[in-house]
């Protein structure tokens, strides 16, 4: 008896013995990226924001100091300074269109995302992008307000300062993959800019391989005294809610994969990256698309089929969210820029940027990859596409319980594109493949399909 308690130890902890790989030391270039990340340069774009006045979609156009046109020009000059100093490599434009009238747009209104685009260095990587926006428009409590103050610090000259700061550092630098740093418009009046945006992208087959959106990055402190200054929300979708099931989505769930679907191993790789270069940090992964019943720019990437997740602040305080600037028995209503931390924003921007450039370095995570059915085995064996990177490595099969949230396990499969985990058996485990640069570089997981018997 005793011996077969000891065997069957023995059997249920083999699967763990083989621990994950150790992490390779930290790319220097990331870690430069994230110490050259500067709150004050946060805080400086984020009162110009303000000084607009107002950014609504509706509002003002043609003043230099007042209305959404001065906010787009002044984004414009800024990405702009900062092409000079990445060698006239960023590349800045106006995506301007004409948006119907809806109910949040009375009249036919002109939209201008303002878009950066770092193109990739390596030829093979180029044509894989990875795009993070915040959107610069602002309201009040009447979305269709466009005269009244609507500072918007939070919601969300945050996330475009957090942009704008990612733009500059990272664009003094080089990266295998393409990356866009965008400024969107009409967030408030219904996700207009990265509708836009995104359904291009689509029409155009872009190879979108991930999308942060940063909305309300601005403060760690809600109404009632919730305080979290070291962590920060990602909302990151499971399967998508759709009436037609894509084969894709069947497949996946049939084996039970519904938690490792592209969103989910995107919000993976953002939480293992942003906190191992950015200490101190935790990315709370949410298993939801967005708070309760609401949206935000990733959405339309969802609906596009692009892998796309939200950070927000841990708390909202909505007496500074989507309100007339005004006092109210003492309380100061609004948001103003005196309720954002800029190093928290900061602190977020650098889990942003930590993120993109470990994407942007690493090779394209694995294509095809299926799992062999054809015996019935408790060994688990992978095969998978090659990739085509010139500084490709290897492969390696990584494995987790099914009720663990991050990988557990892995194993280096080297350069053969078939591999076999002995002794760990499918049933009771969840796997992927990653695929490994000549520096220690991962990209994220990918999940196996079964394979045609
Ligand atoms: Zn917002």
């Amino acid at each position: 008896m005793r011996a077969f308690i000891f065997f069957l130890t023995l059997t249920v902890l083999a699967p763990l013995l083989a621990l994950p790989a150790p992490d390779p030391k930290p790319q220097p270039q990331i870690s430069a990226v994230v110490k050259e990340i500067s709150a004050k340069n946060i805080e400086a774009s984020i009162q110009k924001l303000v000084g607009f006045g107002t950014r609504h979609t509706l509002s003002e156009t043609k003043s230099e100091t007042r209305g959404i046109g001065a906010a787009r020009r002044w984004l414009q000059a800024e990405f702009n300074r900062y092409r000079a100093d990445s060698g006239g490599r960023l590349q800045v434009a106006m995506d301007e269109f004409l948006q119907p009238p809806d109910e949040r747009n009375p009249e036919l209104v002109q939209v201008v995302n303002v878009v950066a685009t770092l193109p990739g260095e390596q030829p093979e990587a180029r044509d894989r992008i990875y795009v993070v926006s915040g959107h610069y428009d602002s309201r009040v409590s009447d979305p269709l307000n466009a005269e009244a103050d609507a500072p918007g610090a939070n919601d969300d000259a945050s996330g475009v300062a957090a942009v704008l700061e990612m733009a500059r550092v990272m664009s003094q630098k080089k990266w295998d993959a393409t990356i866009v740093f965008m400024a969107v418009a009409g967030e408030e009046q219904g996700l207009f800019g990265s509708t836009h945006w995104a359904r291009m992208a689509k029409e155009k087959k872009w190879n979108i391989a991930g999308m942060i959106t940063n909305d309300i990055i601005g403060s760690p402190h809600a109404e009632g005294g919730n305080f979290a200054s070291t962590r920060v929300r990602l909302f990151a979708e499971g399967i998508p809610p759709l009436r037609e099931m894509s084969e894709a989505w069947l497949q996946q769930i049939k084996t039970g994969g519904e938690n490792d679907g592209p969103t989910r191993q995107l919000a993976r790789f953002i939480k293992t990256q942003g906190e191992r270069y950015v200490p101190g940090m935790t990315v709370d992964i949410i298993y939801r698309k967005d708070r309760y019943l609401r949206g935000g720019d990733h959405s339309p990437f969802l609906e596009a089929g692009y892998p796309a997740v939200r950070m927000t602040e841990p708390n909202e305080d909505y007496r500074h969210q989507h309100q007339d600037v005004r006092k109210e028995d003492g309380v100061q209503f609004g948001d103003l820029p005196e309720f954002v931390d800029f190093e928290y924003v900061a602190q977020v921007a650098r889990i942003n940027a930590a993120s993109l450039g470990a994407l942007a370095l690493a090779p394209a995570a694995p294509g095809g990859v299926e799992m062999e059915t054809k015996e019935l085995t408790n060994d688990t064996t992978l095969h998978w596409q090659a990739n085509h990177e010139p500084d490709l490595a290897g492969y390696e099969v990584v494995w987790r319980e099914t009720t663990a949230p991050l990988w557990q396990r892995s194993l280096a499969a080297g350069k053969e594109t078939r591999f076999t985990v002995p002794k760990v058996s499918k049933d009771n485990y969840l796997f992927g493949v990653v695929a490994i640069d000549a520096d220690g570089n991962r990209s994220p997981a990918v999940y196996p399909v079964p394979a045609a018997k």
